[in-house]
């Protein structure tokens, strides 16, 4: 994959520091304006998961309208950065105690969580979170579209909007649906609209003048081709045509806004040909950037030719390995390069679902160095 000039540069003074990341903070501004413009007057939320990196926060903070967290944990870290962001409270198995914070909304998963909100909240403004039963065909990861731990079924919403009678410490707000990861613009569209319509349907029934609608994140990352990058501006001039006057839509991507600006530097100890294939086995490994692993694909990278010329083959295929003693190191496999020892190998795309997946104990390697280029 191309490596801009500057990732370039910082890789090959960092050479004898590696592994290392590098995050393109001044990328990662670039990108988050275009897609605070291309989404007009919907409303953006940083899905704080995807990586709650303090730097990246601070970046994105001027382009987004808040952040959804999904633990005590990420509410404590974004207020520390961000005292006054925002926050939206989501994910399954929220304890009483996270279910008592102060935060902007609460996605309320179930009726049992929405029984327990009624007892701790003091109060909430809440988003019932929904589960429907639509197609998600396509889609890398399925949260919804049938039988999952993700939100409600339209009978759990109904027991919600009862639950909500009578009571006066949950507001309801509006809906709330995150149904799939890995569409593109108009598989998303079409899940809005699906979404859309549920809510207002159900909202026509209540009292609930402001209705908001968060149609979650899943925007579309190809790690086959870095260049193919999701339509926001499709995207945006869809949503904007969907939405009513009086009505919040909001999306809440992660993925899709800092994958880009990532990059996870190692160096190559050792080429060697074992019966017949030829593995590159690089500083570092999947304990710290666990996402080929973890969504079974090649990560993008590109060679740096920082090594000594002669101890590597040129223009064959090779399987590039980290330093752990599984075979499921891998980051690569079988991929048609001209690799030396020594040679600095940089995966990009490392800037979500990367450091903080990993599992960066096991063996006990050191942990990689962090640095920004603004
Ligand atoms: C993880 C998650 C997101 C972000 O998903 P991406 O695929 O990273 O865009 C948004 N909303 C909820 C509820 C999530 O769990």
């Amino acid at each position: 994959m191309n490596i801009p000039d500057r990732v370039r540069e910082r890789a090959e003074r960092l050479a004898d520091a590696l592994p290392a990341y590098v995050y393109d903070l001044a990328s990662l501004d670039r990108h988050a304006a275009a897609v605070r413009r291309a989404l007009h007057g919907v409303e953006l939320y940083y899905a704080v998961k995807a990586n709650p990196d303090p730097a990246l926060l601070h970046t994105l903070a001027p382009y987004t309208d808040g952040f959804e967290v999904s633990s005590g944990g990420e509410v404590a870290h974004v207020r520390s950065v961000l005292p006054d962001a925002r926050l939206a409270l989501g994910g399954p198995g929220k304890t009483d105690a996270e279910l008592a914070l102060d935060v902007h909304r609460v996605h309320v998963e179930s009726p049992g969580e929405l029984r327990r909100l009624v007892e701790v909240a003091g109060p909430a403004d809440a988003l019932l979170r929904v589960n429907l039963a639509v197609p998600v065909d396509g889609a890398s990861l399925a949260m919804g579209g049938g039988a999952t731990p993700f939100g409600m079924d339209p009978d759990g919403v109904r027991e919600c909007l009862d639950l909500l009678r009578g009571q006066n410490r949950v507001r309801l707000r509006g809906f709330h649906a995150h149904l799939a990861s890995g569409l593109r613009a108009p598989g998303l569209l079409d899940l809005a609209k699906a979404v859309l319509a549920f809510g207002r349907d159900l909202a026509s029934g209540q009292e609930l003048p402001d209705l908001e609608i968060n149609v979650g994140g899943g925007m579309a990352v190809s790690y086959q081709d870095p260049e193919e990058l999701f339509d926001w501006e499709a995207y945006g001039r869809g949503l904007e045509g969907l939405r009513d006057p009086g009505e919040t839509l909001r999306v809440e991507p992660g993925r899709a806004l800092t994958a880009y600006c990532g990059w996870y530097l190692t160096r190559v100890i050792d080429v060697k040909r074992v019966h017949g294939e030829v593995f590159a086995v690089v500083t570092g490994g999947t304990h710290h950037l666990r996402t080929p692993v973890a969504k079974g694909h090649d990560q993008p990278f590109a060679v740096l030719p920082t090594g000594r010329p002669g101890t590597g083959p040129t223009d064959e295929p090779v399987t590039v390995a980290g330093q752990l003693c599984t075979p499921k190191d891998v980051f690569a496999r079988k991929v048609p390069m001209s690799v030396n020892v020594g040679d600095i190998v940089a995966f990009g795309m490392a800037g979500a679902y990367a450091w903080t997946i990993s599992h960066h104990d096991f063996l006990m390697h050191p942990r990689p160095g962090f640095h920004y280029l603004t």
